[in-house]
């Protein structure tokens, strides 16, 4: 596998206003975390005020994206091996922008953010994961990035909303060349783990413009573990069985992931 980099916003931004070669030096999270385990971030999705989707029955996604984040970040700690910190382990509301510069204020390794989605056809269903990009895979991926991103109520278009247009395309496609290679072999690891355990949408492989996965230098995917707006799907959710399922996958993802991310550093 090509020898990964990693850079910050700081540096992109940085590299802009100088000169652009300056974004391709190598900078290691990993090395940054000055001997302790490395970190890996979980996001449970929406919180307080956002129940974000809403079951058949009345079940909120935040609280199972909740229960699985919690789950995983338990089953991960005592691995030993990480450190795991969640965004919220409680019910709160947190923006957006805040779960991602938490995540690289604190120099993760992985963000990894836990959802349940919502589609208006009752009749969808199964697991997705999402890796971000400014184009959409398709008009359905476009739709579930709109509702999630709607959470904070505010203007979600760019991703680099302090530079020009032309500049944040440019920062865009710098930072994803290392980041975005990891956060797709991620989320073929998860993909092919869910798989093998729980029902998968159709093109379970999905990019598209989650303000959540826009950190420059932390590889990030997003899992919707079922639709919320499926009966069995959110019958499913409700259930510890299911929700070990899923939390036992992921787990073995991210450790498959990781390690290969740590020899890689
Ligand atoms: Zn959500």
């Amino acid at each position: 596998m090509t020898q990964p980099f990693f850079i910050t916003r700081r540096h992109l931004l940085l590299g802009a206003a100088a000169s652009l070669p300056f974004c391709l030096q190598p900078v290691s999270a990993l090395a940054a975390t000055n001997d302790k385990p490395p970190l890996i971030v979980l996001d449970p999705g929406h919180g307080g005020h956002d129940p974000g989707a809403v079951g058949v029955t009345g079940l909120f996604e935040k609280h199972v994206a909740l229960a699985a984040a919690l789950d995983l970040r338990d089953s991960l700690q005592k691995t030993g091996r990480y450190r795991v910190i969640v965004t919220r382990d409680d019910d709160v509301f947190i923006p957006l922008e805040k779960r991602v510069a938490f995540a690289e204020s604190q120099k993760a390794s992985l963000f990894v953010s836990i959802h349940a989605d919502a589609l208006s056809d009752p009749h969808v269903r199964g697991a997705s994961v999402y890796t971000g990009s400014r184009h959409a895979s398709d008009a359905e991926a476009a739709e579930v990035a709109r509702v999630e991103n709607a959470a904070d109520g505010t203007d979600q278009s760019s991703s680099f909303g302090d530079v020009s247009p032309e500049v944040a395309s440019i920062l865009e496609s710098l930072m994803s060349r290392a980041t975005r290679t990891w956060s797709v072999r991620l989320q073929r690891d998860i993909v092919k783990a869910l798989g093998t355990d729980v029902n998968l949408l159709k093109n379970p492989a999905r990019h598209a413009n989650f303000v959540v996965l826009r950190s420059p230098s932390i590889p990030s995917v997003l899992v919707e573990m079922a639709f919320m707006s499926n009966r069995q799907d959110e019958a499913l959710l409700q259930t510890s069985a299911f929700r070990k399922k899923v939390v036992s996958n992921l787990h073995g993802s991210i450790e498959t992931c990781m390690t290969d991310l740590m020899a890689a550093a």
